[in-house]
């Protein structure tokens, strides 16, 4: 399996007397729910999807993309049952969104998946990009060319998400599938983190500190000195491939030299 690091932070912020959102980044899966509700019963949604990550991190086997789906329908079905044991719990929900690892074919893939607004970003090449799309009024505005990316940000309209988690019937969760590329890194983040700072700021904090657990707690720390008007959440995952000790024999060097030089451990 791919060697994978993680660092992870989250904060309340400065306004919110609360922190819904709730993370989890351990063996083959980085993820991050935003818990939405009355009375704390987000925060009681966002553990409840993430649980049944952490149920996934603790298999024995394997992944595959159908692994994830059904733990994404389960935590619906989760928080569905906790509404119907709760009636104070009505109309509690939550984002889910994250990057995983995933045999296909019998090779290890990033899987990214996304119900909601919380976001996955990619940096490779110095090159930050949003892999994920996300499910709300404004991105669809923005998708439709009535609003910029820029006026999304603080559109009094960002916080209606078009799709989430405690919905009957389920959501439907996008997913990506793709080979793991050298050097590449993930974020994974709250919309309290990009509400407060935009995506060339992540970008300077992804490129420039190299290890993940200082650039999530970077990342927070800059959201929430920016205003911090929403629960922070970043979560950095960093891949290291295995080397391949086949490119040696592609050298037209003789071994013997190879060996002097030190190329050949
Ligand atoms: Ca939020």
């Amino acid at each position: 399996m791919l060697s994978i690091s993680f660092g992870a932070a989250t904060d309340t912020g400065a306004v919110r007397e609360v922190n819904e959102d709730c993370m989890t980044a351990a063996r083959g899966i980085a993820a991050v729910a935003d818990g939405m509700g009355g009375h704390a019963a987000g925060d009681v949604a966002s553990h409840l999807a993430v649980a049944r990550l952490e149920h996934l991190q603790d298999a024995k086997t394997a992944l595959n993309p159908d692994d994830l789906l059904a733990a994404i329908v389960d935590a619906n079905g989760d928080i569905l049952d906790s509404v119907a044991s709760d009636r104070a719990r009505d109309g509690m929900g939550t984002t889910l969104c994250g990057v995983g690892v995933v045999c296909v074919g019998g090779v290890d893939h990033w899987i990214v998946f996304n119900v909601g607004d919380s976001r996955v970003y990619r940096l490779n090449d110095d090159v930050l990009t949003q892999v994920t799309v996300d499910h709300s009024e404004v991105q669809e505005l923005v998708a439709a060319g009535l609003l910029s990316r820029e006026e999304a940000r603080v559109d009094p309209r960002r916080n209606v998400v078009t799709r989430s988690l405690g919905t009957d019937p389920a959501p439907q969760a996008d997913v990506w599938v793709f080979p793991p590329t050298p050097g590449e890194r993930f974020l994974v983040c709250s919309d309290g983190l990009t509400l407060e700072i935009d995506d060339e700021q992540i970008a300077a904090v992804m490129r420039s500190e190299p290890d993940a657990q200082r650039a999530a707690d970077a990342l927070v720390a800059a959201a929430v000195s920016a205003g911090g008007r929403d629960n922070v959440t970043a979560v950095v995952v960093d891949v290291e491939l295995p080397v391949d000790h086949s490119a040696v024999e592609t050298d037209t060097a003789p071994r013997s030299e190879l060996q002097s030089r030190g190329d050949v451990s």
